[in-house]
């Protein structure tokens, strides 16, 4: 299981171990419950009808602010982590406190629920950032950059007919995007291919394994390339990619 796929797991099983230890109470001391209550009482305080789900969180950048640079400098990273994923965060948590049914999804099972539907797309667009933003940053590496190794070099080779032209594939969805987005890299019925979608969109929404992300908004590279999209893209796969955790999803 990767560390991103626990992080989800995290929260429902904090929500499980909630209910869990309500049923572990209800259960009473057993050397106690049967003679000290009275008929019909129960140890069991009830369950409480204001219990309020976890708010969704900001996961922790997996590596300093400052190690990515130069390619990608701290700025951008005060900026894209610290203000606009916190953002996607906050709002995501502040439209749930409007939509009770939905505060207790894990963030993965919420994005399900929600893609398509045009009423939801606020919740969606957000929750699906937070998801995007999180992944991205693990889709990088300080030591990262150039081939995968092993199995996943494999399905490579066999899907798109070697590295170098899943390398055009990629940097072709990323550049190629008009204006903002995402360029994946997913396992769809046993097979890799590229994607890129517009805005908060996202391949897993549909049930698609995700692999790889590379972000393709402006904020992402701006204040490091300005208006050089493709040379962020080149840097990213040269420099960045980490394909170590595209191992841990492909499983
Ligand atoms: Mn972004």
């Amino acid at each position: 299981m990767t560390d991103f796929a626990s992080k989800s797991l995290d929260r429902r099983a904090v929500l499980g171990g909630a209910l869990a230890g309500t049923a572990i109470l209800a259960l009473g001391p057993p050397t106690f419950s049967a003679v000290s209550l009275p008929a019909g009482e129960s140890a069991a305080p009830p369950l409480d009808p204001h219990f309020k789900a976890m708010a969704h969180e900001l996961p922790p950048l997996p590596y300093a602010d400052n190690a990515l640079a130069p390619t990608i400098s701290s700025n951008t990273m005060g900026f894209h982590y610290g203000k606009h994923h916190k953002a996607y965060v906050d709002n995501l948590n502040g439209l749930l406190k409007d939509a009770p049914d939905l505060a207790a999804l894990s963030l993965d099972d919420l994005i399900k629920k929600v893609a398509g539907d045009a009423g939801k797309a606020g919740i969606f667009n957000n929750a699906a950032q937070v998801w995007n933003h999180t992944f991205y940053w693990k889709s990088m590496s300080p030591k990262g950059g150039g081939q995968p190794t092993g199995k996943l070099l494999d399905l490579i080779g066999t899907s798109f007919g070697g590295y170098d032209k899943f390398k055009d594939a990629f940097a072709t969805a990323g550049k190629t995007q008009f204006g903002s987005g995402w360029a994946w890299l997913v396992l769809d019925n046993g097979k890799l291919s590229v994607e890129k979608t517009a805005n908060a969109d996202t391949p897993m929404a549909r049930g698609k394994k995700c692999l790889l992300t590379m972000d393709v908004w402006e904020h992402a590279y701006y204040l490091d390339f300005q208006n050089r999209r493709p040379d962020y893209i080149t840097a990213f796969l040269d420099k960045l990619v980490n394909w170590e955790f595209a191992a841990q999803n492909l499983g």
